[in-house]
């Protein structure tokens, strides 16, 4: 039997994030992850991830900020970049909540105008809408974020136990036993960072986790080494009638995608999904990215590279 302070359920960036805090605290750490690390059936793999400070509620705006020093903290005990600062560009709908949550956190933002921007970044398509420019946003190097906090953590002790699939856990008064298959685990604590694979774990203890997980689809478009471009949000487009995707999204976003090139996804539009089933790029949400992408950037070849 494996005996620990903490065991961590879950290696993706939560999970590796988690073990490395604890550890950082002295605690004995014991991580089960079902697959390899950097595997691509959860949340956490590939190029890049947005970073923003632009939220419309106060609090997140500090969360973030408070996550920027952390980050830089890691980055400087590495000397690796994890978070490269582009700029974030969100294109209203309505910004006035992102505004109102920024300057209430002292957070200095521009409103260029359509024009501004492209003197800056000559491959945008802009429409004419508000636009809301941070200097602070970019984006996280995803797979090596995580590479980076696990090898952080294991520097400090921690026990990371791959293709071990956690199957029951009963607690006691005195901690959890993790069952995962011929490895059995004693913990005096337990966090699950399962990713989309949580709710049926916690229900076998009893947690009822109201959560649908989703597959989301993105495409990935060529550019040219040494194009420029922030992160981009767009609050308005596409409108559920512009498309037929399984719900009607929140916008859509980009991103660049070091080696690749720039990532368009659709926010939250994809279907219920069982995350036990690989599944594949639903078409028609890689038309609409392609649709969206063709609009907002001048692009030598607007068909996707490839999509996940
Ligand atoms: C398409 C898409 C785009 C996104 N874009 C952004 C973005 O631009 N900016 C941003 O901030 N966020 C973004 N996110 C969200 C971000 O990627 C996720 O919040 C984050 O990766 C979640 O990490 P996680 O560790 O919770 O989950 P996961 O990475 O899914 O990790 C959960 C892990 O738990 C493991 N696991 C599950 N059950 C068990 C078990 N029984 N035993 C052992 N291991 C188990 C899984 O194998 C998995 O590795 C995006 C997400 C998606 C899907």
């Amino acid at each position: 039997m494996t005996e620990a302070d903490v065991a961590v359920v879950g290696v993706g960036v939560l999970g590796a994030a988690t073990s490395f805090a604890l550890a950082s605290q002295g605690l004995d750490v014991v991580a089960l992850e079902q697959f390899g690390v950097g595997h691509t059936r959860g949340s956490s793999h590939g190029t890049s991830r947005i970073f923003r400070l632009v939220y419309d509620d106060a609090r997140f705006v500090r969360l973030a900020r408070e996550a920027l020093v952390l980050w830089r903290e890691v980055e400087e005990g590495v000397s690796e970049t994890l978070i490269e600062h582009t700029g974030s560009l969100d294109i209203g709908g309505d910004l006035t909540a992102h505004r109102a949550a920024l300057r209430a956190e002292g957070v200095e933002f521009e409103s260029p105008s359509a024009d501004e921007l492209r003197r800056r970044f000559p491959l945008l398509r802009l429409p004419d809408r508000e636009l809301l420019f941070q200097e602070d946003g970019g984006i996280v190097h995803a797979g090596r974020a995580l590479r980076t906090l696990l090898r952080l953590a294991q520097k400090r002790g921690l026990r990371l136990l791959e293709n071990t699939r956690v199957e029951t856990i009963t607690t006691d008064g005195a901690g959890v036993t993790i069952q995962a298959g011929p490895a059995v685990i004693r913990a005096g604590a337990l966090v699950v960072t399962a990713g989309a694979w949580a709710a049926p774990l916690l229900a076998r203890l009893g947690v009822e986790l109201a959560v649908q997980p989703t597959r989301e689809t993105v495409a990935y478009f060529r550019l040219d080494p040494g194009q420029r471009v922030p992160t981009v949000y767009d609050h308005a487009t596409p409108t559920a009638a512009e498309h037929s995707l399984p719900r009607g999204g929140r916008g859509a976003y980009a991103l660049p995608a070091p080696g690749v090139g720039l990532k368009v996804g659709l926010h939250q539009t994809g279907g219920p999904a069982d995350p036990e089933e690989e599944g594949r790029p639903d078409p028609e949400a890689v038309r609409t990215a392609a649709a969206w992408a063709a609009s907002r950037y001048e692009l030598a070849d607007p068909s996707p590279v490839s999509a996940e």
